[in-house]
């Protein structure tokens, strides 16, 4: 009817989909380093590998769902320079590894429910699988495909001709220019660690073949994704910052080992932007899911805002954006939970068939969830009666939006400390602007607050605040 297209970066096109066992996907989805808190940017990233799990579940399919936690292992950038992450967090919290990395992943596990991304079906941590990404590097070492440095084992791109098959770059260009190596031992500087060496001081640190020492980033999701999904699975996501080297780098080290490919399909998510630009510390606009509940919102009305763009697309972050989603998500609420209380309307059922047609086809076409909301927006104003409820609830095996059950605008009196600080803000200069019998400008400002949502009543002796549905 509608089948499913996804696009696939390695081939550079949306291709049909078709698991390798009937009926059955594997899915093996980048999971976060945990020694911080994840910030809206992440959370982007997991609510499109939620999506897309969901969205294969919706076709019928049994999704079986593997995440990493990055616990060790992902400690500088990703092409192994830079400072170790969990060692300034280390000097920062004054915790030992363990605990932070703990620390964060329930933090992250918290924010990903609220933001009603499925659990994984297997959450795997990296410190758990040392012994597996131990016997991965030293078959790579028996292959051939890579070589012993005084500070650590590195993947030898040389024998990998594909290198590069992903992202597209070429690496007789990478040769070329190549820049001045940080490490002198290395054959090509796009040759990567598999496994370091550890100095004595090096809190996180495993026998290995080389004496102590700790995992590399890559071979982490080599190893995992390689015990609980088989030497080849359907699907691999992650954001579009793993496509030139993570990932590389995973197909590098699991192809060499298996003769395979590790996955036939390859998804990634563009990035969030907050105001325009890149979220930095320095401009203070690492939003994290918390700090859009201490300002007011529902957490749902993010996963709302990102079904604004297409998960291939920049989605640009900004207050009055998320805003506009609260209210957006709440006035679609609003329409599901009224039209459950009323009659059933005649000819709702083939409407219905209609707008579930045009939904699938939607999140088939490679996840288009701005159409796929669109079509709810449109089957809400198609005069359904309480179809429009059975409607939603389908839907939102997708969506996810807690259409039938969340809290909707409803006709209550909403107390001060319940309205977002603007709105505050404003009602408070209304109240000042009548005492001071400005009506204009009191008026001027009801007007405002309608226009952002909210009613705001005259009594004899004070005033009263409702939603406007
Ligand atoms: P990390 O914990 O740094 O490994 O990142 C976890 C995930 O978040 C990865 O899949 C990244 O690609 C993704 N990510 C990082 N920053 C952003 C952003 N601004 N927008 C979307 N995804 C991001
Ligand atoms: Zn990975």
């Amino acid at each position: 009817m509608h089948p499913l297209y996804l696009y696939n970066t390695l081939t550079r096109k949306k291709e049909e989909f078709s698991p390798i066992v009937p009926g059955k996907v594997g899915m093996y989805t980048c999971g976060p380093t945990v020694y911080q808190y994840a910030t809206i940017g992440n959370m982007r990233s997991y609510v499109f590998a939620d999506i897309l799990r969901r969205v294969l579940e919706y076709n019928g399919y049994s999704v079986k769902m593997v995440m990493n936690i990055t616990d060790v292992g992902h400690l500088v950038s990703d092409a192994d320079e830079g400072e170790d992450k969990m060692l300034v967090a280390v000097g920062r919290e004054k915790k030992t590894p363990w605990e932070i990395a703990r620390f964060y992943t329930e933090a992250f596990m918290k924010d990903a429910a609220l933001l009603n991304i499925l659990r994984p079906t297997a959450l795997c941590y990296a410190t758990e699988h040392i012994e597996e990404m131990l016997q991965m590097v030293v078959e790579l070492v028996e292959k051939g495909y890579a070589y012993e440095t005084s500070d650590g084992i590195y993947f030898d791109i040389s024998k990998f001709p594909a290198y590069g098959q992903l992202s597209g770059i070429r690496l007789q260009d990478q040769l070329a220019g190549a820049r001045v190596e940080e490490n002198p031992e290395k054959q090509h500087h796009a040759d990567f660690a598999l496994w370091k060496k550890a100095p004595k001081e090096h809190i996180m640190q495993w026998p290995s073949p080389w004496g102590m020492g700790y995992p590399g980033w890559h071979i982490e999701c080599s190893a995992m994704s390689r015990k609980y999904l088989g030497d080849q699975f359907d699907i691999h996501t992650g954001g579009v910052d793993h496509i030139p080297i993570h990932h590389e780098n995973e197909i590098a080290q699991s192809e060499s080992c298996t003769g395979k490919i590790p996955a036939r399909f390859w998804m990634h998510g563009e990035f969030l932007l907050v105001d325009g630009g890149k979220m930095s510390k320095s401009l203070g606009n690492t939003y994290t899911v918390h700090d859009l509940v201490t300002k007011g919102f529902e957490p749902l009305a993010f996963r709302y805002f990102c079904f604004s763009a297409h998960y291939r697309s920049h989605l640009n972050f900004t207050w009055p954006a998320l805003e506009s989603a609260q209210k957006g998500l709440r006035s679609l609420r609003t329409m599901v939970q009224r039209s459950s209380r009323g009659p059933e309307k005649p000819g709702a059922e083939e409407k219905m068939g209609r707008f579930r047609e045009l939904f699938l086809e939607s999140v088939n076409d490679d996840l288009n969830m701005p159409k796929a909301v669109s079509v709810l927006w449109e089957a809400a104003k198609a005069d359904l009666g309480p179809g429009l409820a059975r409607l939603a609830g389908e839907f939102d095996r997708v969506l996810a939006l807690d259409l039938v059950k969340g809290p909707a605008d409803e006709d209550k009196v909403l107390e001060l400390s319940e309205l977002p600080p603007e709105v505050q803000a404003l009602i408070e200069e209304r109240r000042l602007a009548r005492e001071a019998k400005d009506w204009a400008k009191s008026d001027r400002l009801r007007e405002q607050l309608r226009e952002m949502g909210y009613q705001v009543k005259d009594l004899k002796d004070g005033y009263e605040v409702t939603r406007i549905p």
